[in-house]
């Protein structure tokens, strides 16, 4: 189980929440939060069989029970690829399907699991505690199995409570979102960020150096040292990019070289009016003549490369289409 659930910001907001009342929480805030592990944090406690006003106690049969992943009162709805990163089992069907190569694991929160998830929250509850279900990350839902899931959160078939967690919400339904009862994710205090990263394992100057790059967020900051990018890498990346040099990026995947180049193009922007960067010390940016509305459209088309990252056709490729964006961006002259 993830340790950022014993994180002291996540456990005071699990203790918040578990006061109030409601069926539906939607949990929301940029990444790198843990609004995944607050979510886990709420089932648990829901089918905990000694919940404390602090939450899941962690040593009964129904805790150990989601700790390996197997809770009959428990539907995890996610895409594919997200159960297989966080360790939790695909149904059977599915699993068989992705065995035999005649699909790759889904992006996308699947109709075929929202059907069983419905099925799951109207089947009488196995421990007595009632039923859960986490949705994660929520903006996975397409209109079809929004639709599905709407129905239930509107009619809840008796004792099942939903928790969705999102790291953007205004790709959210409307609906969706006014049928839940909404939570903005807590920032937690800096020392707290830092004490808790060294104790994941992160030594504190490197932790304090990341959570720079990582905007302040100890869950990034996290995958961030897990993948073995240092913050002398971070601090040469500006210079990098003006120099064209696509080989600084060669260990990211296309989707994570776009997020490190909206930093530089936000920080940028920050530079270009007079404001302090937020990602990386001035003295890490290169020199730039570039104007507002070129570095406006650079982040323009990022965001639009975000879209296709995922399925790009040749990851090698847009590294280097996206170094070389960056690079002729840096050197406009206006
Ligand atoms: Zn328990």
């Amino acid at each position: 189980m993830s340790a950022i659930l014993n994180a002291p910001w996540i456990a005071r907001q699990a203790t918040d929440l578990l006061a109030q009342r409601g069926h539906a929480w939607l949990l929301q805030g940029p990444s790198g939060l843990g609004q995944y592990e607050l979510a886990l944090a709420m089932a648990s406690a829901w089918l905990c069989e000694k919940p404390t006003e602090q939450g899941a106690c962690g040593d009964c049969p129904s805790c150990h029970a989601i700790a390996v992943r197997t809770h009959a009162d428990l539907a995890v709805l996610m895409p594919e690829t997200v159960m297989i990163a966080l360790g939790w089992p695909l149904s059977e069907k599915a699993q068989d399907e992705i065995d035999k190569k005649t699909r790759k694991p889904s992006k996308e929160i699947r109709v075929d699991a929202m059907r069983d998830a419905v099925e799951f929250s109207q089947r009488t509850n196995a421990r007595g505690r009632g039923k859960a279900v986490l949705v994660f990350p929520a903006e996975r839902m397409n209109t079809i199995t929004a639709n599905a899931l709407l129905k239930t959160l509107e009619e809840p078939p008796g004792a099942v409570r939903f928790v969705l967690a999102t790291e953007a919400a205004h790709m959210l339904l409307p609906t969706i979102r006014s049928r839940c009862l909404a939570h903005t994710m807590k920032w937690p205090e800096a020392d707290e960020a830092l004490t808790w990263l060294s104790g994941q394992g992160v030594p504190a100057p490197v932790a304090q150096a990341l959570l720079r790059s990582a905007g302040g967020r100890p869950n990034d900051v996290l995958r961030q040292a897990e993948a073995g990018l240092s913050p002398e890498w971070w601090a040469a990346l500006p210079k990098a990019m003006r120099g064209g040099d696509a080989r600084h990026l060669a260990d990211l995947s296309p989707a994570q070289a776009i997020e490190a180049l909206q930093k530089l193009c936000h920080d940028l922007v920050l530079r270009q009016s007079g404001a302090a960067p937020r990602f990386f010390e001035a003295t890490q940016l290169p020199p730039s003549l570039a104007s507002a509305a070129v570095l406006t459209d650079w982040f323009k088309r990022l965001m639009q490369s975000a879209r296709t990252a995922e399925h790009p056709f040749n990851a090698g490729l847009m590294l280097e289409a996206l170094t070389a964006d960056a690079q002729q961006t840096l050197l406009s002259k206006g």
